[in-house]
């Protein structure tokens, strides 16, 4: 094991439980609660090998299924673990696509290989160089920065005929390879202006004008996408 490693594995969690842990503390950010089944199908892994992961993270305390409340909870340590992650994470997607100039489509998926090994000493240099970011380049928060986001709303809650300025593609749309890919080509993304043109409820779509381009979108998608009415 090399110097960094061990020095890393010290005071961090597996790669395997900060994995666990940033989809956690999205699901406890947005539904205030962890539901093994989503887990499972966020991770792409079985329900069975959830359960083991999470006997051992109840182990370890960075969860408690015990607490007083039903459920799935991150302990203290586990809401400080999973916030270091995020913010490992949504740098180095700064990182990627700032300083390297990697492909939008890409800078997610190869963050998820980095972050785990970013020390303190560079995730204070990346806020420092990055201008101390509130958002991802997807526009979703950093831990703590909640309320730079309050204010967008689901596309889906946007009538026909508003124009709005895109903000942010959520992080379940972000894990997400084939519908990233498709917002991405269609320019439906952070800084973007769009109208919307047509809404379906009968139908469960919407269609949105980005650039000219016409672009339609189930409304499980665009639930995912929040943006600011312009006036
Ligand atoms: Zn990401
Ligand atoms: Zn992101």
């Amino acid at each position: 094991m090399s110097y960094l490693e061990s020095d890393l594995s010290t005071s961090r969690p597996t790669h395997t439980v900060e994995n666990y842990l940033m989809t956690m503390q999205v699901m406890e950010r947005d539904q205030g609660e962890i539901v093994a089944a989503r887990l499972a199908e966020e991770l792409n892994v079985t329900p069975a090998t959830v359960a083991m992961t999470l006997k051992r993270m109840e182990r370890d305390n960075w969860i408690d299924g015990k607490g007083r409340h039903k459920g799935i909870h991150l302990t203290e340590t586990g809401r400080k673990a999973a916030y270091s992650v995020v913010r490992r994470h949504m740098l180095t997607e700064w990182l990627l696509l700032k300083i390297l100039k990697l492909p939008m489509l890409e800078i997610h998926a190869e963050a998820h290989n980095i972050e785990h090994a970013i020390s303190p000493q560079l995730e204070e240099r990346l806020v420092d160089i990055l201008n101390n970011p509130q958002v991802c380049p997807h526009g979703n928060p950093f831990p703590g920065c909640e309320e730079a986001t309050l204010a967008w709303t689901p596309l889906t809650e946007i009538e026909s005929g508003a124009r709005v300025v895109v903000h942010r593609v959520h992080e379940l749309a972000e894990n997400n390879q084939e519908l990233l890919g498709y917002l991405i080509q269609n320019g439906i993304l952070p800084g973007a202006q769009a109208e919307v043109s047509e809404v379906l409820p009968f139908n469960q779509t919407l269609t949105i004008k980005v650039d000219g381009k016409t672009c339609t979108l189930g409304f499980s998608a665009a639930r995912y996408i929040f943006v600011e009415k312009l006036p």
